[in-house]
């Protein structure tokens, strides 16, 4: 009997190779012991949240038997979580933001779907550069559009930004960005997302709805050597942001994240009422209570970045002394060399032989490649020198 419907068999058989590696790894750990295994799948966060989490967490804590504290709420969130999210906002950004302009949301994930729910409508497309996180595309299919993936440079991994233009059709509503990049780790430089803006600014004229310029930023904190990720919301009016906690605090399974819209958005209290709809109607209803109190003592604080900058010095120079192509990334915790060979699946399947554990670049839009994410400790890293070698040299 068929329990789900004909599209999510679609998704599951899609995701069946994710599942059989997941149980390969599983299957690997059981047989030679997790410390045997060098695992570089998941990007979960290892790193402990900052002190200031559990101080958070006490301060709530001290409420918990008071009337409304885990009570309904303002569907896009605490007026004081927002207000101090818009301060902090104003801040990164160089623009002035109110707390009006700040929807509090299920993480970055849930930010994204709201945002997508208020704006899209059948058949509308969203532009992004690929390779790409996994579940955007679910992300606009959940809400009646369609991902358009537009190759980014190839080993940069830098915006194309007149392949971005090319792409653009009558159906386009918006632009998605990730930066620091899932899984490459690209940041995108001031003057390649001020040519995306201008590609955008002069295809709206004559329009009757804007392209939205969308950054996913949860790996913002992120950034090597001195790079920086310029701001979003001063460089075009029809900016969105879409961020979390997840990372930059450790607090993935929190689910705490938001988005905020640009002041210079003509139109944004009818977004911000659409995506207020949104969160509701989806079922989030609001982001949890929990996330957003621990934010009144930990926004501002950021995990032990040195940690994940020794991680990728050490596993920059285990795949270069390998013999691996790629090119180092500027921010977030992946690396995305080129698979020898030039088959993905295969050379992940061959690099697991030697118990060292990838994702094929398939599962990002882009094949040719792997993924390697380093939320793992040191001693992992040093320990799969050896395999990436050998499997380099099969
Ligand atoms: N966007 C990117 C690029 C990610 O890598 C992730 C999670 O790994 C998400 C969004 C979802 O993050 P969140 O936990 O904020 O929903």
């Amino acid at each position: 009997m068929k329990m789900v419907s004909e599209e999510m068999c679609g998704f599951l058989e899609e995701g069946a190779w994710i599942r059989k590696m997941f149980e390969k790894g599983l299957e690997l750990k059981k047989t030679y012991g997790e410390d045997a295994v060098c695992d570089f799948s998941l990007g979960n966060p290892d790193l402990p949240a900052p002190r200031e989490v559990a101080e958070g967490l006490r301060d709530l804590a001290d409420k918990a038997e008071e009337p409304f504290t885990f009570g309904y709420m303002p569907n896009p969130g605490h007026p004081h979580v927002r207000e101090a999210v818009a301060e902090y906002l104003s801040d990164e950004q160089g623009v002035s933001l109110a707390a009006s302009d700040v929807q509090m949301t299920c993480g970055a994930a849930g930010g994204l779907n709201i945002f997508f729910r208020a704006v899209l409508d059948p058949g509308e497309e969203v532009l992004c550069p690929a390779p790409y996180f996994i579940d955007y595309g679910r992300y606009v299919g959940n809400h009646g559009g369609r991902l358009v993936p537009v190759p980014a440079k190839e080993l940069t991994f830098e915006l194309d930004v007149a392949a971005m233009e090319a792409a653009i059709t009558d159906k386009t509503r918006a632009v998605l960005i990730n930066s620091p990049n899932n899984p490459t780790g690209q940041i995108y430089s001031k003057d390649e997302i001020a040519a995306l803006a201008a590609v955008l600014e002069e295809k709206n004229k004559g329009r009757e709805r804007p392209i939205y310029l969308v950054a996913d930023e949860p790996y913002r904190f992120l950034a090597f050597d001195g790079a920086e990720v310029p701001p979003l919301l001063p460089a075009y009016p029809f900016s969105v942001l879409a961020s979390s906690f997840s990372k930059n605090l450790s607090l993935a399974g929190a689910r705490i994240g938001y988005v905020a819209l640009s002041p210079d958005m003509p139109g944004r209290e009818e977004l911000m009422s659409g995506m207020t709809f949104a969160n509701r109607m989806l079922g989030f209803i609001n982001a949890p209570t929990i996330g957003q109190a621990l934010l009144t003592r930990a926004l501002g604080r950021q995990v032990d970045i040195s940690v994940y900058e020794r991680r990728r010095r050490l596993m920059g120079d285990i795949l270069k002394g390998a013999g691996y192509e790629f090119t180092m990334p500027k921010g977030a915790f992946y690396f995305f060399p080129k698979a020898p060979g030039g088959d993905d699946a295969a050379f992940v399947d061959r690099l697991a032989e030697e118990r060292v554990l990838g994702v094929p670049g398939k599962g990002f839009g882009m094949p040719g490649y792997f993924r390697l994410a380093f939320c793992v400790g040191e001693d992992v890293i040093a320990r799969s020198e050896e395999g990436f070698r050998k499997a380099a040299a099969k």
